[in-house]
């Protein structure tokens, strides 16, 4: 038997982060016993530290931690003073969390159309949803790749609008050479474990330029807070722990290398199924695609999905439901055919396997299965 039968021969799983925890383990488990021989558990000297190695990474003024990607939303829409009767732009293409966020505040979320190649929020569909209570637009970097922010921020500018970026799957991605989280008034980050940078827990970070959002936003994180037992307002409680913000300098020491490593992955897949009836995704100009997910458009897209199951390939079907289509949306009245791109793409779509461990063969033998469908066998 080959040796690339036997790599493949249980499949290929959609993520796989055994190997990296082998290789950090002892480093973390000494870093996990310092946290608990020094008492410190919460918001202590590592959240500290990797606040600011993080901050420096992104190129963002401030970093603050939270406890998760959608309290990082949630929070910095209350530090925007965002509420009751504010409308938010957003993207329909995306995890719940990113419209939840704003319907924790209590604002509405309005749905914009995204772009067919980018899968990104639709500048043009933005500024047509505009109106007088609109407070901000929700942009996220979908599966990494950067959104427009270039045109986004002009509109933002134009109506006088706060500018937030999803970046919870798009940690080290760039547009026209600035980070994620570093082109607007709050970049909001995930560490969820199958995101770029992921913890082995729950974790989030904000990022802002602003004195005084970061002054808010530590003050929301803890109940309100000033100084104990003070409240100036109700808030959350919303911290990171040492024992993940130990793993997170650990793993964001070699982000770039593990952000290589997918984009590797991804020219393989690239090079693999092109010429094939589907595509691939469509980088945005001059940006950088971080590739948190490979997600490609299949005209035979419930075929293919078939197909890989029966191989023990794994996949993904990001997203399935267009979110003002989801039934927690009912009362805003949307229908069928408002929004007809993300509506195609969301019957097109599969996420394939992408994770910094990939082997070529692995990436071969989901390309080769993909091919086998083509070819009707
Ligand atoms: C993962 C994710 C979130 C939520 O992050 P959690 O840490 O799971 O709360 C928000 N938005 C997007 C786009 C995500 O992918």
């Amino acid at each position: 038997m080959s040796k690339k039968q036997d790599q493949t021969l249980q499949g290929v799983p959609y993520l796989s982060l055994q190997r990296e925890y082998q290789e950090l383990r002892d480093e973390w488990m000494q870093a996990i016993d310092g946290a608990g021989a020094s008492g410190a558990f919460i918001l202590g000297p590592n959240v500290r530290a990797f606040e600011e190695e993080a901050a420096a990474y992104v190129g963002a003024k401030h970093a603050i931690a939270v406890a998760s990607g959608t309290d990082a939303l949630v929070l910095s829409l209350r530090a925007l003073g965002i509420g009751p009767g504010d409308e938010v732009i957003t993207t329909p293409f995306t995890f719940f969390a990113t419209a939840e966020a704003v319907s924790l505040v209590g604002a509405i979320p309005v749905f914009a159309d995204v772009e067919i190649g980018s899968f990104n929020i639709d500048p043009a569909s933005v500024e047509m949803r505009i109106t007088d209570k609109t407070r901000a637009i929700l942009p996220v970097h979908i599966f990494g790749n950067p959104a427009d922010m270039t045109r986004l921020d002009a509109i933002a500018k134009d109506h006088g609008l706060h500018l937030i970026e999803d970046a919870a799957q798009a940690f080290g991605a760039e547009h026209n050479g600035q980070r994620a989280g570093s082109m607007s008034d709050c970049g909001c980050f995930s560490f969820y474990p199958t995101k770029v940078l992921g913890c082995y827990g729950d974790g989030g970070l904000i990022t802002t330029r602003s004195d005084e959002v970061k002054a808010r936003l530590l003050q929301l994180r803890n109940h309100g807070a000033t100084k104990p037992f003070i409240h100036l307002e109700a808030g959350y409680n919303s911290r990171l722990d040492e024992i993940q913000a130990a793993l997170l300098r650990i793993k964001l020491r070699d982000i770039e290398k593990a952000i290589t490593a997918r984009q590797q992955v991804a020219s393989w897949y690239d090079q693999a199924l092109s010429g094939l009836d589907l595509v691939t995704p469509v980088p945005t100009m001059n940006g950088r695609h971080a590739y948190n997910l490979y997600t490609i458009r299949h005209p035979r897209r419930d075929a293919l999905r078939e197909q890989l199951n029966a191989c023990r390939i794994g996949n993904s079907q990001c997203y399935p439901q267009p979110l003002h289509l989801q039934e927690v949306y009912a009362d805003l009245g949307y229908k069928a055919g408002d929004l007809p791109v993300v509506e195609a793409l969301c019957h097109e779509t599969l996420s394939l396997p992408i994770f910094p461990d990939l082997s070529r063969e692995q990436v071969a033998y989901v390309c080769e299965q993909i091919k086998k469908l083509e070819a009707g066998l």
